[in-house]
């Protein structure tokens, strides 16, 4: 049974649960919902890069840090379309469309990301954004253009929000999410890990999105990838096992869902991704940048699937499009 009522402890107890038995555990719903050789593969592309008025502690992309990324002028909608065809050549099945913006501001450049969603949609793929808050208004307008999902994550615990981010509260992510449910369009949302955030914070994480109504249909895991000049440039790394609590924990209280390993892919071994999909993740995103930082390219995890044995799942297979999302809905 799907259940959306798990309490704190209930999570607590799962996530701090000896690792072969909550590897045993995550595995067997994976194999129940998922077919367990396949991965998704997901592309972003950067539509406005870099010059972004809010303060995120780990993000490269904030004007108030002195990082390495410039900004850039918005990408031409040719030029979106022809790196999701690059990318749908190289097996991803869902593009994400990026912006560094606190929120969509209605005029030029919403139209051109409007328009772009529309030909995507064609392209017979899933189609995501992740422009910052919205409104409804505009999820809807997002929707009414064929998006299928919307990338809006909630980082941390609401209690550790406040330390990473100051230009927003917790409350105005959800108010997003509530927008993109009340749209009809399906909801990815998910987290970073290694923020010097606690145990407890990544379980907190875990509960928000698990009581969450409904469930989001994906959620992605990102272990914090340190840049310089940010305020967590020299964070230490924090152990795998984190990562595979994470991601095993998400797995057992939001079975359906697709769990994307994020940021922090390149610095991990095939052995310690294979530890990932074995604990239930089951998509990656592919291309040499995720937005900014540097990411494996298509011809690496090709490779990987290659030593895995691993296919390349095809879109909307779980079946949970805009229509079952909104009939398992619980109001
Ligand atoms: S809102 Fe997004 S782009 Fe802007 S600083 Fe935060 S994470 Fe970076």
């Amino acid at each position: 049974m799907i259940r959306d009522d798990w309490s704190l402890q209930e999570i607590e107890t799962i996530y701090n649960s000896p690792l072969l038995p909550l590897l045993s555990r995550a595995h067997a719903l994976h194999c129940k919902y998922h077919s367990i050789d396949e991965v998704q593969v997901c592309t972003l592309v950067s539509f406005k890069t870099g010059g972004c008025t809010e303060d995120c502690k780990y993000c490269a992309q904030s004007a108030r840090y002195q990082t390495s990324v410039v900004p850039l002028p918005l990408m031409q909608k040719e030029e979106m379309l022809a790196k999701a065809k690059e990318a749908i050549a190289n097996g991803a099945t869902r593009i994400c469309i990026g912006a560094a913006w606190r929120e969509i501001r209605d005029g030029k450049a919403f139209e051109i990301i409007l328009s772009t969603v529309k030909e995507l949609t064609q392209m017979k793929i899933e189609v995501c954004c992740t422009l910052g808050m919205l409104t409804q208004e505009q999820a809807n307008r997002l929707k009414e253009a064929g998006l299928f999902a919307y990338n809006h994550n909630l980082d941390t615990s609401q209690q550790y929000y406040k330390t990473i981010i100051s230009t927003r509260i917790y409350d105005d992510r959800l108010e997003t999410l509530a927008r993109v449910d009340r749209a009809g369009i399906s909801l990815c949302c998910g987290g970073i890990i290694g923020m010097g955030e606690k145990r407890e914070d990544r379980i907190s994480l875990i509960h928000t999105l698990a009581t969450h109504k409904p469930h989001p249909e994906s959620v992605p895991i990102n272990l914090l990838i340190p840049i310089k000049g940010t305020p967590l440039e020299n964070r230490p790394p924090l152990p795998i096992w984190e990562m595979i609590r994470m991601i095993a924990t998400s797995r057992i209280t939001i079975p359906k869902a697709m769990i994307r390993l994020s940021a922090g892919r390149l610095e991990r071994s095939p052995e310690e991704q294979m530890l990932c999909f074995l604990a239930g993740a089951n998509s990656i995103f592919s291309g040499k940048k995720l937005l900014t930082t540097p990411n494996p390219s298509f011809a690496d995890d090709n490779q990987l699937f290659k030593l895995f044995g691993l296919k390349k799942r095809p879109p909307f297979k779980a079946g949970r499009d805009q229509e079952t999302l909104l009939a398992e809905r619980v109001d």
